[in-house]
């Protein structure tokens, strides 16, 4: 049953986690919803973000929750004080899928993936009435301010009582988000910032050696220093640089240092449970006994990928003669990144419809019945829970503000 029946027709756009959340609430409150989705199946990308396991939230202090967006937190604070991580795991449960918070303190469904959250929530959204029309993909306004869509019987237009926008950002654009909404967007008195690569791979320009043996391979147990930013963790080599946990976790930093200076030094200590003394003299009795380079790096505990990333960074073989030297370039190895990976790899999209052009209900300051919510809006946060988190929320605040404005509209 409605919790408060309001009535209305309203259209949300875009049938990922954002505007599924915005459907559902709206719903509950007896509005007549259909989703529009271009493609043939809803929420592509939250399927794929389930495959290496659906990080629904974060398990630690809202304060410090609140914290991982940044500058966007004044403006995301309200939407996700209404609907926390806690209300998010309530929710999942709900549905019948249990959580558990793992080990790192990030929260998963116990099933792991996300088809059966998104089979049991697409049940429930059917219940409440919830239309979907999938292969409707939106072109734009029209003079008069209907939505146009391209359907496989044609184009129509609608007129709905309000519309929700959550249209998702750039990355992985196979999966049906690609930004091609921003030109629209900005036609109707949005300023878009650009969207640009978050939670990205970088560029590096490994050697041809280094790249065919290494590419694929992981360096495991390290820690990652850019700034004042240390953290330990796992990251990939690819054919034309790096990614993985440890480098999306550092990439906006990374990336403005890059913007600014056209490249980031990123240093990795290759050891960091030896202390630089304890491995220069280890160093020190292996060459004293004549072994060999190879074997010296081994003895210190370097894998062959670490060792080789080693080589590559002094720029040829050779390696530095002194143990101690030798030491600190274990424990400071300097990667030059070059470059973000491309938007399409990235695991989410920073920039996006700027706040300015947005009121504080999630209605475009330009045309109040047109709302904007998840990926699209202009934040970014680190990997953890936090983009799924911040898209649920931010699909329940739009559709509270829909529901203030019918409520204030209706006769
Ligand atoms: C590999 C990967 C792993 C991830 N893992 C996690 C994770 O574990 N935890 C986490 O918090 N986040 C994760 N994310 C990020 C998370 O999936 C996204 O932040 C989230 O899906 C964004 O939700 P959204 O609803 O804003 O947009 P989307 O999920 O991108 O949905 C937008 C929808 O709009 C549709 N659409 C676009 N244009 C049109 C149009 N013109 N007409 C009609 N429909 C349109 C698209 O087809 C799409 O279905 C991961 C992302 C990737 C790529």
């Amino acid at each position: 049953m409605p919790e408060n029946t309001i009535g209305g027709r309203v259209i949300v756009v875009g049938a990922g986690p954002a505007g599924l959340a915005a459907a559902e609430r709206l719903a509950s409150h007896g509005v007549a919803v259909t989703i529009h989705e271009r493609m043939p199946n809803p929420a592509r990308k939250f399927l794929l973000a389930g495959r290496g396991g659906l990080n629904l939230t974060h398990s630690e202090p809202l304060d410090a929750f609140l914290d991982r967006y940044g500058l966007a937190r004044p403006h995301l604070e309200h939407a996700l004080r209404a609907f926390s991580p806690d209300a998010l795991r309530a929710w999942c449960e709900e549905l019948g899928v249990p959580t558990f918070v793992g080990s790192s303190g990030r929260i998963f469904p116990k099933t792991m993936k996300a088809s059966p959250v998104l089979r049991a929530w697409l049940r429930r959204l059917g219940e409440m009435g919830v239309q979907l029309q999938t292969r409707s993909r939106w072109l734009g306004w029209d003079a008069n301010g209907g939505l146009r869509f391209e359907t496989p019987d044609g184009l129509s237009t609608e007129r709905p009582d309000a519309a929700i926008f959550a249209l998702g950002g750039a990355s992985w654009p196979r999966l049906g988000s690609d930004g091609s909404w921003q030109e629209a967007f900005a036609s109707h008195g949005a300023r878009i910032a650009p969207l640009r690569p978050a939670n990205s791979g970088f560029h590096v320009a490994w050697s041809d050696t280094f790249r065919e043996r290494f590419a694929g391979e992981p360096l495991k147990s390290a820690v990652f220093t850019f700034g004042d930013e240390s953290l330990r963790g796992e990251a990939m080599i690819t054919g034309d640089g790096i990614e993985g946990g440890a480098i999306y976790a550092l990439s906006s930093r990374l990336r403005s240092a890059i913007d600014a200076h056209g490249e980031a030094r990123l240093l990795i200590d290759l050891r960091p449970d030896a202390s630089e003394t304890a491995l220069a003299s280890r160093l020190a009795d292996d060459a004293a006994k004549g072994l060999s380079a190879a074997n010296r790096l081994r003895r210190a505990g370097l894998s062959p990928l670490a060792a080789s990333l080693l080589r590559e960074r002094m720029g040829g073989p050779g390696l530095p003669p002194s143990p101690a030297q030798l030491a600190a370039a274990i424990k400071a190895c300097e990667v030059r990144l070059d470059g973000a990976a491309d938007i399409g790899r990235a695991i989410s999209t920073a920039g996006g419809i700027g706040w300015e052009s947005l009121a504080t209900d999630y209605s475009l300051r330009a045309d109040p019945a047109t709302f904007a919510c998840g990926e699209m809006l202009d934040w970014e946060a680190p990997t953890g829970g936090y983009l799924l988190q911040a898209c649920f929320a931010t699909g329940r605040a739009a559709a509270e503000g829909v529901l203030k404005r019918l409520a204030a509209t209706s006769p």
